[in-house]
């Protein structure tokens, strides 16, 4: 089985190229962020307090986690709900950030991330997928771009929305993510030693893509 990893902080468009790499490559992908966020959108709605480890940890018991292969992209499933814009609220996004420095919720993540690309070929994207989730995953990519560049993709998208945000608002809180995503002790955001470095500040998303596809194809054809 074919592994790719790659990992990135938020709003370096890992998911989306992840995605099309994915389909183009005919693998199956995976965003693990989407996994943090089922269970944030869990605790969001039972109003358990998700500044207490202990409590999180307890309302664990309740979740049943599950991805299934949709038409488009995978499903994720909780308690047999399918969860897809709700995953995206700015509720959610906090709680995620939150819970995802738990270890309890990290260690109830690892084994489902991990037998998901036991058994076909992925791309699974995250922030710890080539340190601690699949450490021998064939290729390892790291996606980033400066923030001031990551603060502008957002804010135009949430323009595009129809929304009038703020630029500066928006570039401290993927500032403040970052600090929080490199900073946990337990799985931060890193990239790993043999990480391939995409800086895509100055490419678009096709160019992106095409990067990432070219890394891959070099990594597979030497195998
Ligand atoms: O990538 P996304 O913003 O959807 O991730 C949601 C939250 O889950 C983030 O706060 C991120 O730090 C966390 N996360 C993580 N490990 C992963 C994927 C996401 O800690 N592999």
């Amino acid at each position: 089985m074919i592994s790719v990893a790659i990992d990135g902080p938020a709003g370096s468009g890992k998911s989306t190229v992840s995605k099309i790499v994915a389909q183009k490559l005919g693998f199956v992908h995976l965003d693990t962020g989407a996994l943090y966020r089922a269970i944030a959108y869990f605790i969001d709605k039972s109003d358990v307090d998700f500044s207490s480890e202990i409590d999180v940890k307890k309302c664990l018991k309740e979740i049943d986690l599950k991805v299934e292969k949709g038409a488009k992209e995978q499903k994720i499933l909780l308690n047999d709900k399918i969860l897809t814009t709700e995953l995206r609220s700015l509720n959610v996004t906090k709680i995620a950030s939150k819970i995802a420095s738990y270890k309890s919720v990290r260690d109830y993540l690892l084994e489902l991330q991990r037998s998901f690309a036991k058994t076909q070929n992925v791309v699974m994207d995250g922030r710890d997928i080539g340190t601690v989730v699949l450490p021998d995953a064939l290729v390892k990519i790291f996606i980033t771009a400066s923030p001031e560049v990551r603060a502008k993709r957002r804010f135009e998208q949430i323009s595009g929305d129809g929304e009038k945000p703020d630029y500066e608002e928006i570039l401290t809180s993927i500032k403040k993510r970052d600090y929080e995503d490199t900073h946990r002790k337990i799985a931060p955001l890193k990239r790993a030693d043999d990480a391939i470095l995409v800086d895509n500040s100055d490419m678009d998303l096709n160019q992106t893509v095409e990067n990432v596809l070219d890394i891959i194809k070099e990594r597979t054809e030497k195998i």
